[in-house]
């Protein structure tokens, strides 16, 4: 029975490797670069339609999950040869802190219908333009960092609001004084840039194409405006403390497919390599 196991567990090992190649092992709230090492036609990762791009002659594709994610593998199918073969990658479960954070009373006090109807048209907006993302990938080669300030918030961290209400924080923050420049991480059509928003405050999203979008809060001046096709590293803005704060900073948020992920993990040496 034992000597059955190992072959199985080898077999299994040898199918992943010969189809893909995970850069760098899979993990809730990250990004990981898939290299496929065999020419598949279509592949479907968990519940998404990988998108692919080459990056130096090889077949590639992004692959995220979302930070809630708690199973020990994921499932990747692939049609290649008119056959479809299934493989289950590994995932590293990710740790993220526990964080208390002090407010203004009136993000956490019960609010009165017009500010609820308010936050609600709000929250439409920005969904209505996430959820328009472009087919064709606009970014090329390394990406670029929004300001180069010292984070002070990580991504992931679990919130608490005066001790009150619970959330994920789904981004990084960027240390920035008021009127700081803010850029573009990378080419991308500006899907909605609106000010005043309550929770993010005035905002910037930019779609990248091929399900990738970034996402810019608590801005001051937006130097942008929506449907403008932007360059990397171009000025987008500058560095506010609108919408909920405790100070001015950059809220910055990566998406892939609708899952947040860290956007630090687009500047990992090993994805480096592979995007120069
Ligand atoms: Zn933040």
């Amino acid at each position: 029975m034992l000597k059955y196991f190992v072959i199985m567990a080898s077999l299994m090992a040898l199918s992943t490797q010969e189809t893909v190649e995970v850069i760098p092992p899979l993990s809730n709230g990250h990004l990981s670069l898939l290299h496929f090492k065999k020419d598949v036609s279509s592949c479907q990762f968990v519940d998404t339609k990988l998108e692919f791009f080459v990056l130096n002659g090889q077949k590639c594709a992004f692959a995220s999950l979302p930070h809630a994610y708690s199973k020990s593998t994921a499932t990747l199918a692939c049609a290649a040869d008119g056959n479809s073969e299934s493989v289950e990658l590994p995932v590293i479960a990710a740790e993220y802190e526990t964080s208390t954070l002090k407010v203004d009373k009136k993000f956490v006090d019960k609010k009165p219908p017009a500010l609820k109807a308010r936050i609600k048209k709000e929250g439409a907006k920005v969904q209505a333009a996430l959820a328009d993302l472009d087919a064709e990938r606009h970014w090329q080669g390394e990406f670029f960092w929004p300001r180069d300030d010292a984070i002070t918030s990580p991504f992931g961290v679990r919130r608490l609001f005066n001790g009150v209400q619970k959330s994920v924080h789904f981004g990084l923050d960027l240390d920035g004084k008021v009127g700081d420049p803010i850029y573009a991480m990378g080419d991308g059509r500006v899907a909605l840039a609106s000010p005043d928003h309550f929770y993010p405050g005035s905002l910037v999203i930019i779609d990248h194409g091929q399900g990738l979008q970034s996402l810019y809060f608590h801005m001051s001046r937006l130097d942008v405006k929506t449907g403008d096709m932007v360059k990397k590293g171009q000025l987008i803005g500058a560095v506010g403390k609108s919408g909920r704060v405790t100070g001015p900073h950059l809220h910055w948020s990566t998406k892939l497919h609708g899952n947040y992920f860290d956007p630090a993990d687009l500047f990992r040496e090993e994805l480096k390599k592979w995007l120069r």
